[in-house]
């Protein structure tokens, strides 16, 4: 198929027949989950909710990397700035609120040193050209940004230059999502960037704990939908398994390449992602001989327990995990817009907030109840 057939309504059409047909056999209620800010932008975008029958539901779970940066992270870099010390972070990140309701973007009316950039490599040009200046990169993302970090390490950092990384790593965070009985969720759509680098294997021990379907997904309006027929074949079947549907891109093994750089720098530990819980192995940390570039070590900062921080009577805790959706948050489109983010799942542009906003999305979604 080329790119454009991925749209092709008629296809749609007929997808969404098929849908229906499945869901009617099943009888029973299902819910499904994403991880992935762009597949919900697809899912809204595309008005794929209205297809599905009233026994299936999509939730959109813990899939924005800015969304699930803990605020310990952000006060941590909000406080070097202001000590002086330039933060480089990505231009969503720069708005995300810590703790005390104040963002990096904001700590420059007190005098916070804080620049936007577009990747590492303006890091190591900006660190490299001002010698003289500190500075700090707020590495966050999944699996398909720390590459390029990693990368960079081996190659050689600046001195003047170390790192808060939040980067997390996806297959984990699936796997609690798969497992949550708060969610009671029955399949999930995989996310596609992430499991292009990391592959399918490491979501094996997942499936083999919880015999839950998973099928990883592109990003056009035809994948998803295929996916979701392939989510119910799986369990009108009762032929559970790992299904790779964004054949195109993802593989068993991923990018081995990527992947050894990785494992060159960093290892797998214990780490909190905002708004869901700390998780095993879900986070990147250096190992022992890049672990002069950490910032937390270098500049006396330390590692508290991580708290969730959001506004009063806020609900983006629940929203990122797929517990409640935008529309139940009593901010939503009133205290909470685009323009004035209160919570993270606002401010990212792969925030469900921030997706539901600019769709116009007011009404409720939910259907089924599992919990
Ligand atoms: S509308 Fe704003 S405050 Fe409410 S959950 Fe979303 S980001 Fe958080």
């Amino acid at each position: 198929m080329v790119l454009e057939e991925y749209k092709d309504p008629q296809l749609a059409k007929k997808l969404s027949e098929k849908i229906q047909t499945l869901a009617e056999e099943i009888e029973e209620d299902l819910l499904f989950m994403h991880v992935c800010g762009s597949h919900e932008w697809t899912i809204s975008h595309y008005g794929i909710r209205s297809l599905l029958p009233k026994n299936l539901e999509i939730r959109p779970g813990p899939g924005c990397p800015v969304c699930i940066t803990p605020s310990e992270d952000i006060d941590n870099a909000i406080k070097l700035a202001l000590e002086g010390k330039t933060i480089l972070v990505y231009g969503d990140m720069s708005r995300s609120k810590g703790t005390n309701g104040k963002s990096l973007l904001e700590s420059r009316a007190e005098g916070g040193q804080v620049q936007v950039i577009y990747s590492i490599q303006d890091a190591i040009r900006l660190a490299k050209t001002t010698p003289e200046k500190e500075f700090i990169f707020f590495a966050v993302g999944f699996d398909t940004t720390s590459p390029p970090t990693a990368y960079e390490i081996l190659n050689g950092f600046p001195s003047n230059l170390s790192i808060i990384l939040s980067y997390r790593y996806m297959p984990p965070i699936v796997g609690a999502v798969l497992k949550s009985s708060i969610l009671g969720i029955d399949g999930v759509i995989n996310p596609g960037h992430s499991s292009t680098i990391t592959g399918m294997k490491p979501y094996y021990p997942y499936f083999l704990e919880t015999k839950k379907p998973q099928v990883f997904s592109g990003f056009e309006p035809i994948d998803i939908l295929i996916s979701i027929v392939m989510l119910l074949n799986q369990i009108k079947n009762a032929n559970h398994k790992l299904e790779n549907e964004y054949t195109r891109s993802v593989t068993w093994e991923g990018n081995i390449k990527a992947l050894k750089k990785l494992e060159e720098v960093f290892y797998l530990d214990t780490e909190y992602v905002r708004g869901v819980a700390y998780i095993g192995n879900s986070g990147f940390v250096l190992k022992d001989k890049y672990k002069h570039l950490d910032a937390y070590p270098k500049y006396g900062l330390t590692k508290k327990k991580s708290n969730d921080h959001f506004v009063y009577g806020a609900r983006c805790g629940e929203v990122i995990i797929g517990l409640s959706e935008p529309t139940e948050c009593p901010l939503y489109m009133k205290e909470c817009t685009p323009h004035s983010p209160k919570g993270p799942t606002m401010v990212s542009f792969e925030g469900t907030c921030r997706i539901w906003s600019e769709h116009a999305i007011i009404k409720s979604i939910k259907k089924i109840t599992k919990s």
